[in-house]
């Protein structure tokens, strides 16, 4: 049972340090609700935490997580509600003022899709994956094999946010400048984070200090 002592350590820890510094922020918050600024959509990956990048405190973030870190696209059948329904509260019930959509290195989800997962779906993963093939098959003409991995991470984030804008909510509010959203991107091995230029469309390295 090593796995339940960890848990049980890191939340005695928790005790010891972290809570005690944010007792009276734990309370107003669970007193008055949240209401943070930014909603923020990542991978599962136990390697790449926002909170821990973001350095969040409590009530700052409001968070998703999935494979791959991928919002696809709403249908007319109501898919994917534990995605849709994350992000319809969040623009809608907590008025977030931004949606981070941030993808990231050694990403197994993209690895999966890369390697033909999803050519064939036959369970939950394949399934998921197979979304972002046609992503994957306009990316496999522009770069290399080599080069496949941190594109295809990179193309799984802008399509999360062109699948964001084609929420009529979501994108009345980006044209009023009430929501922002914005492509992330954090390399596990360099510790670096990277944001997506609007502009030029591509991932620039966010200053460390
Ligand atoms: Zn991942």
């Amino acid at each position: 049972m090593a796995w339940k002592q960890q848990l049980v350590d890191g939340y005695q820890r928790f005790r010891a340090s972290h809570y005690p510094e944010q007792k009276s922020l734990y309370e107003r918050l669970g007193k008055h609700g949240q209401s943070p600024e930014v909603m923020l959509i990542s991978c599962c990956d136990s390697r790449a935490d926002p909170s821990d990048i973001f350095d969040a405190a409590p009530g700052e973030m409001f968070v998703l997580r999935n494979v791959a870190n991928f919002v696809p696209p709403q249908t007319d059948d109501m898919d994917y509600q534990s995605v849709h329904s994350a992000i319809q509260y969040a623009v809608d019930v907590l008025n977030v003022n931004a949606i981070v959509v941030m993808g990231h290195e050694s990403c197994g989800g993209i690895n999966a899709c890369i390697s033909g997962a999803g050519d064939n779906p036959d369970d939950y993963i394949s399934h998921w994956v197979g979304l972002l093939n046609p992503a994957r098959d306009v990316v496999k003409t522009r770069v290399s094999d080599d080069e496949m991995q941190q594109e295809m991470e990179f193309e799984g984030i802008r399509e999360s946010l062109r699948n964001l804008m084609h929420v009529d909510s979501i994108a009345q509010r980006v044209e009023s400048g009430q929501l922002n959203l914005l492509g992330a991107y954090f390399s596990i091995i360099r510790g670096k984070l990277m944001f997506l230029d609007s502009e030029t469309n591509k991932f620039v390295e966010v200053p460390p200090a």
